[in-house]
């Protein structure tokens, strides 16, 4: 039996931030536009996964037919938000040779000799594929913003300059989808508590970890403004509460694969006669030439 749609609201009208978002009251455990329970949600999403999967693929194919069009998918978050999560239980769902992942952390000394959108560019999707960013431009106004790497007059001179280079992103072909996952400071601490109990999570912890944390107002604000000044018509940001991990992830399934069946993206026509290659094929035989 095929799981049921509790989607009463499209999850990208349901979350995409408009005019009146407003950060400081979005409830972070949230689940809006989902009817369902968790339950319900963990049956739908394989579904959802498999569609999800079908129209990469075509997009794939289209690509390799001179097709233009690829998707970025931009995740930002503060540590624990579950940047990870996405990638493995969302993008792990499509074949990885349509995916292009690119993690972006604290810059090399190549890098920041550079323009800062310059190690960002070397990784934007080709034709047929999803970018995913884990981390992105953004850090240039949200870290390199509160732990005040740059002056203040360049880093403010950043907004507009993201939404234009977006922009033109957007009219070569690329869809943009901008993801902030948005975790509650109570669930953070107990996340981070969870990192410190495992040892098979130590890895993931960082004692840089409780710097970022004790910023908390300062990032919170930071994100803030990155929503006021960055969620374009061509680009809209998607504010999801990430406090439940399974919503998340269904809803990001959810914002990928409606996007894909919007671009409807075709099976390539073959440039060979079928007919005539299946009367080859056949003529070859069944056994092996000596
Ligand atoms: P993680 O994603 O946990 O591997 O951590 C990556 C770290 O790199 C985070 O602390 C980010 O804030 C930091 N980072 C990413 N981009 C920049 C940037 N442009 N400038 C400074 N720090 C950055
Ligand atoms: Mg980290």
């Amino acid at each position: 039996m095929a799981a049921k749609d509790l989607w009463s609201t499209d999850p990208r009208d349901a979350l995409r931030v408009g005019p009146d978002f407003d950060l400081a009251s979005f409830d972070r455990n949230g689940q809006p536009g989902w009817d369902g329970d968790k339950d319900d949600g963990q049956a739908y999403l394989p579904e959802r996964g498999e569609e999800m999967s079908e129209l990469q693929e075509r997009l794939f194919a289209e690509g390799r037919e001179g097709g233009k069009r690829s998707v970025l998918l931009v995740l930002q978050g503060l540590d624990t938000a579950g940047k990870g999560g996405i990638v493995r239980h969302v993008v792990g769902m499509v074949d990885p040779q349509g995916v292009a992942l690119a993690s972006f952390g604290v810059p090399t000394e190549e890098e920041r000799s550079h323009h800062y959108l310059w190690r960002i560019e070397k990784e934007l999707p080709p034709p047929g594929r999803i970018g995913v960013f884990d981390r992105s431009h953004y850090e240039d106004v949200l870290v390199v913003r509160v732990d005040e790497l740059v002056p203040e007059d360049v880093w403010r001179a950043r907004y507009d300059e993201i939404n234009a280079w977006e922009k033109e992103l957007v009219e070569g072909g690329t869809t943009i989808i901008k993801v902030a996952l948005m975790v509650s400071y109570a669930e953070q601490g107990e996340r981070l508590m969870e990192r410190l109990e495992r040892p098979d999570k130590h890895w993931k912890f960082n004692p840089g970890d409780l710097d970022t944390r004790s910023k908390w107002p300062a990032f919170q604000e930071a994100y803030a403004d990155v929503f006021r000044l960055t969620s374009t018509e061509d680009a809209p940001w998607y504010v999801v509460p990430a406090d439940k991990k399974w919503y998340s992830r269904l809803a990001i399934t959810e914002i990928l694969t409606r996007t894909l069946e919007e671009l409807d993206p075709q099976w390539p026509v073959a440039d060979f006669d079928v007919e005539e290659m299946k009367k080859a094929l056949v003529a070859t035989g069944e056994d092996a030439p000596a």
